[in-house]
Formats: C-alpha cells, sequence, structure tokens
C-alpha cells in the first residue's frame, strides 16, 4: 500500500491504542516534551476485560510516572476494593487462606483507563479516538484510519492490546523476518452482583481448567468470576465455565452472559522493537504467566518505549530500538521467571507436592506473594525460600 494524501497529520510518535501501555507511552513523552498522538479505535470509557488486580509494583510504577496529585485522583477514581485475603484452592476444596503483608488492590478499568487517558490529555497530549488505524505504509512511516485520514510518524508504538493489528500488518510484509508472538490464550469473565454470589478475598482455582486457573476477586458491589484456557488445552470453555459457576453457588446464571478476552499468556515478544516500531503491553506479548499480570507490564514498558525514544532519538531508530530491547528486558527476564512456575504447576507430581505441603505453609504463600507477584523480584525460587527462612 503507498499513501499519497500529502495533507496527513504528522507525529514525531504515534501511539496505537490509549490502554494503560499507550497511555503511559503517551504521558512519560508529554512529560518530557515530545510530540506524540495516540489513536484509538474505542471512545472513552470503554470498556475492557480485566479482573483488575493492581499489585504493589503496579502502584509503584504508577506513583512515579504520574506524581502524587494525579496518581491519588486516578486511585480515589478507579479503586473498587482492597482484599486482606488470598486463598488457594484445589478445584472446591481450600488449600491455604494466607493474608499478604499489604491488602490486595483491585480497579475498575474501565475507570482506571478513561482517568490515564484523561490525565494524557491534561497535559496536552493529542487523542484521536473512535477511529482505528486500518493499514500501514511501513515504509513511508505513515498510518491510514479507518476513517480515510493518515498519520505521518517517526515512531510507531504499537500499544494496541493482545490481537495487535500494527503486529498483523507487519507480519504481513513480504521480507520483514518479523516474529510475531505466539497463540494467545483465552480467558472468560463475569461480573455477578454481591446478591448473587457472596464471595471474599482474592481466589485462585487450580484443577477447574487444564494447567491453569480460574479465579474470583471480590471487587466492591462486584464479584469477578474467570478462567484462562491455555493454547491447545482441548476442552469446551464455555460449559467448564458455567460449571465453575454453579459450582460457586451463582444465583440467576442467566443475567451474566460469558464475555472473553485473548491474553498473550507467556508469550513475550523475543525481540518487541523492529525497525522504527516499539511493541509494548499485550500487544507485545508482555503478561506474567504465573499470574496473568498485565497492567504493571503495559504501563512500564510503554514508559520504557517512550524513554529509549527521548535518549537516543537524536541517532538512528536502529538504535533507538537497541535502547527499548535493553529497557525491557528486565520486564522480559520477569515474565520468563514466572513462566518457570507456570511450567512447574503444569507437571502433575509438581503440582501435587505444592498441593500437599501449602496448607501447611500459608506463611509461606503470604511471603512469595508479597514479594515475588507484589514487587518487582528477579530471586529464584530458592533464594526466595532462603530469604523467608533468615527474615529477609
Ligand atoms: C479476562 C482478563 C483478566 C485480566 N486480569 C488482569 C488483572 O487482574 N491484573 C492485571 O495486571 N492484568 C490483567 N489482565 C491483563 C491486562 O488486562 C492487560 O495486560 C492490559 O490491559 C494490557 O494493556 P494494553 O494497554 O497493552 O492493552 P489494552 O488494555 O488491551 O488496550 C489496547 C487498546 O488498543 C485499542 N486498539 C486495538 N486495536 C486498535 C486499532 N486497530 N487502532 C486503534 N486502537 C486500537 C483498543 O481499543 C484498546 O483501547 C487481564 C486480562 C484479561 C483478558
Amino acid at each position: 500500500m503507498a499513501v499519497t494524501d500529502t495533507e496527513c497529520l504528522k507525529t514525531k510518535v504515534l501511539i496505537v491504542g490509549g490502554g494503560p501501555s499507550g497511555s503511559c507511552c503517551g504521558i512519560a513523552l508529554q512529560k518530557m516534551g515530545i510530540d506524540c498522538c495516540i489513536i484509538d479505535k474505542a471512545v472513552f470509557p470503554r470498556t475492557k476485560l480485566c479482573a483488575g488486580l493492581f499489585t504493589g509494583k503496579s502502584q509503584v510504577c504508577l506513583r512515579n510516572l504520574l506524581g502524587g496529585d494525579a496518581y491519588r485522583h486516578v486511585m480515589e477514581e478507579s479503586v473498587m476494593s482492597r482484599e486482606a485475603r488470598f486463598v488457594l484452592w484445589n478445584g472446591m476444596e481450600k488449600l491455604v487462606d494466607c493474608v499478604p503483608y499489604d491488602n490486595i488492590t483491585l480497579v475498575d478499568r474501565r475507570a482506571f483507563d478513561a482517568c490515564l487517558i484523561e490525565y494524557y490529555k491534561s497535559i496536552g497530549g493529542l487523542l484521536y479516538e473512535g477511529v482505528g488505524v486500518k493499514d500501514i505504509d511501513f515504509r513511508n512511516r505513515c498510518a491510514v484510519l479507518a476513517d480515510g485520514r493518515c498519520v505521518q510518524y517517526e515512531y510507531l508504538v504499537a500499544a494496541d492490546g493482545a490481537n495487535s493489528r500494527v503486529e498483523h500488518l507487519l507480519a504481513n510484509e513480504p521480507a520483514t523476518g518479523f516474529a510475531r508472538k505466539k497463540t494467545s490464550s483465552l480467558c472468560l469473565e463475569v461480573n455477578v452482583e454481591r446478591c448473587d454470589l457472596d464471595f471474599e478475598g482474592v481466589n485462585i482455582f487450580f484443577d477447574i481448567v487444564p494447567d491453569s486457573y480460574a479465579w474470583v476477586f471480590s471487587k466492591g458491589e462486584k464479584v469477578c468470576i474467570g478462567l484462562v484456557k491455555l493454547p491447545g488445552r482441548e476442552f469446551d470453555v464455555n460449559a467448564a465455565m458455567l460449571d465453575f459457576m454453579r459450582r460457586l453457588g451463582v444465583k440467576n446464571l442467566d443475567k451474566y452472559p460469558l464475555r472473553g478476552a485473548m491474553l498473550p499468556f507467556g508469550n513475550v515478544m523475543s525481540n518487541p522493537a523492529y525497525d522504527s516500531i516499539l511493541f509494548v503491553g499485550d500487544a507485545g506479548g508482555f503478561v506474567e504467566p504465573l499470574t496473568g499480570e498485565g497492567i504493571y507490564y503495559a504501563m512500564q514498558s510503554g514508559w520504557y518505549a517512550a524513554e529509549s525514544i527521548a535518549a537516543v532519538s537524536d541517532k538512528s531508530a536502529k538504535d533507538v530500538c537497541k535502547e527499548y530491547r535493553k529497557r525491557s528486558s528486565c520486564l522480559v527476564r520477569l515474565i520468563r521467571n514466572g513462566g518457570q512456575y507456570q511450567h512447574w504447576l503444569e507437571i502433575r507430581c509438581l503440582r501435587n507436592f505444592f498441593f500437599k505441603h501449602a496448607p501447611r505453609n500459608a506463611r509461606f504463600i503470604s511471603h512469595f506473594y508479597s514479594t515475588r507477584i507484589d514487587k518487582v523480584c528477579f530471586d529464584g525460587f530458592m533464594k526466595i525460600v532462603y530469604k523467608y527462612k533468615v527474615g529477609l
């Protein structure tokens, strides 16, 4: 495709997608005085299927990016509950009920994403919403929107989620050698009213679906129920979800249509930068496979992309890509580290070992959650055990 329209908008950085990865990239660029534009096919506030678990490391990242007042505003507008209990289940049998060092924060993604995009606009950021990117002329660095308008860019940040259009278009370009991420997992989720299911805490259920987990999160007036189907596992995912809801005792099942979304669970791109294009958030596969955590990785990868552009944009696009690969490598490491635990849980004897010993080790599970999941922690399992034993 070649773009001929000369009257197109010009921007240094075009960000496709205004979820947490795109908005955090835009906020960081605006704060550094770099010209950018976010394009989102949806109009904010928009619905986003997400359980909304907002870990300690996500909170630190967001506070550092926004600053105290704006951070407080986002949290006031979007936090639905702060849960004190973290509960693991084997099927419908409770394995361990523990109390992490800090309460677990759960946000409403509709409000959260809208607040971030509002903040981006309030500091001068340009947003085109309600119109998606349809095509991209990668050679001439020009994106064509669904309404026919064009946007010319120097750098393109692909922040358009798990089913990234940018990724799809780039993979269809001949002879790029660009490696797509692997197939994503399917998640189903419903938010039921508390009168139809009363459930406390943040609950993870093993052995409800093959090799993965289901969840029940208490979120104020709602209770969020969901499950993950890993690629290649053959089972009827809708039937599994309905069965799970029945076993939980959800009333008025007909009131709650099942909704699904893809999650790039353990699919981080081996190379999230290509030519002048940086992949962030779900588009780059930045999701932790043990927990499905993606908000932290989305915000942080978006911020790293902005910093990489700011750090070396006076050099070549190649240098920006190199810089982004370097900065985002710590996220890749964290994700691969999480992948190891997910892999262990897929091995039946290790899972049985875990099921057998978890009930007597509630304090360790709480320590594991508070260090490995809530914080940025590169420690291997033995080091986490060692630090727990010596009380570090
Ligand atoms: C069921 C479920 C539960 C989850 N629970 C959690 C959780 O509890 N905690 C957690 O940390 N993570 C969770 N995640 C993961 C988390 O939601 C994602 O990792 C996170 O939303 C990624 O943010 P993002 O900005 O990369 O993408 P998104 O939030 O998906 O945003 C992408 C944006 O791109 C826009 N877009 C798409 N295509 C185009 C186009 N062609 N042109 C323009 N715009 C486009 C979309 O409209 C959207 O606004 C969950 C995910 C799912 C599916």
